[in-house]
């Protein structure tokens, strides 16, 4: 008997994800429409969502993997794309060595798989575009964070906006060709010439403060845990108030 088709992961069914109720509860199927590679361990996917309700830059959504016997898998994604009326957003993951989810994107998703999306959720770490950002995030930290940029181009928004990104080198920098002069880069394990290599310090910190924009900073930090305790803690000491700083944790 010949053997048509063998799924290489429980994921592995593309086109046959099934989406059971969910729709009913907000749950809506999201096609996937392209993938674009940002670095080795990242990359970024389309989706079309015909009836996505819109976002904040900052949000993220709930994703849901169904397989065929019905064994189904969550994970938070935060949203990559500035808000718009294209019908698609975007998500950028890292491949996390032996991960369920950011594993089947990486070695098996194709465009047209179907997937579940859930959202957007949580209003505290998203940024409407009407106050003055400074951004600080490391790794795929910098996803949402990078929604807001886009949203302060797309927008031609006049309020100072600010991005330090933490990656451990140049070839690990997710979104690298899309920086510009809002964007200071840190990097923790090797620089191009004439950047110095260590983590990030006061001395990124303060410089930003001191430009003291109408109104304040609000303050946003992503990354892992440490990365978030680490950098919280250089802006209270560089005098940001503590209300004044939102974090959102991967870890
Ligand atoms: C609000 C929110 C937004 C997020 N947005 C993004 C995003 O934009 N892009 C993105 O890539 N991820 C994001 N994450 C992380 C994401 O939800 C998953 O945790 C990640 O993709 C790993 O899931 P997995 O199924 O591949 O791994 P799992 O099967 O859950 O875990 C596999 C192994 O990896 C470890 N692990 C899990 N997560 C991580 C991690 N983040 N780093 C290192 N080790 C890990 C686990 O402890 C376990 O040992 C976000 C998380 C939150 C809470």
């Amino acid at each position: 008997m010949t053997e048509i088709f063998t799924p290489p992961t429980r994921f592995a069914v593309p086109g046959r994800i099934a989406v059971g109720d969910g729709t009913a509860n907000r749950w809506q199927t999201a096609t996937l429409t392209e993938i674009r590679r940002e670095t080795p361990r990242a990359a970024t996917f389309r989706f079309a969502v015909p009836a996505w309700a819109g976002h904040l830059p900052g949000q993220h959504l709930m994703l849901r993997l169904t397989a065929a016997d019905g064994y189904t898998a969550q994970r938070h994604y935060s949203i990559a794309s500035a808000p718009d009326d294209s019908g698609h957003i975007e998500l950028t993951l890292d491949h996390v060595d032996g991960g369920e989810v950011s594993g089947w994107f990486h070695a098996e998703a194709r465009p047209g798989d179907r997937v579940e999306v859930r959202g957007p959720l949580s209003g505290f770490f998203a940024w409407p575009g009407d106050r003055a950002a400074l951004l600080i995030g490391a790794g795929s930290g910098v996803v949402p964070l990078m929604s807001m940029v886009r949203h302060h181009r797309a927008r031609d928004l006049s309020v100072p906006l600010r991005l330090l990104v933490s990656a451990r080198g140049p070839e690990q920098l997710i979104y690298a060709a899309e920086y510009g002069p809002e964007t200071t880069p840190v990097f923790t394990r090797s620089a191009p010439p004439g950047l110095l290599v260590g983590r990030l310090t006061a001395a990124h910190v303060a410089p930003l403060l001191a430009e003291r924009p109408p109104g304040g900073w609000e303050a946003y930090v992503c990354g892992s845990n440490a990365f978030a305790e680490h950098a919280s803690r250089l802006l209270v000491a560089a005098g940001q108030p503590v209300d004044r700083i939102r974090i959102e944790r991967f870890g």
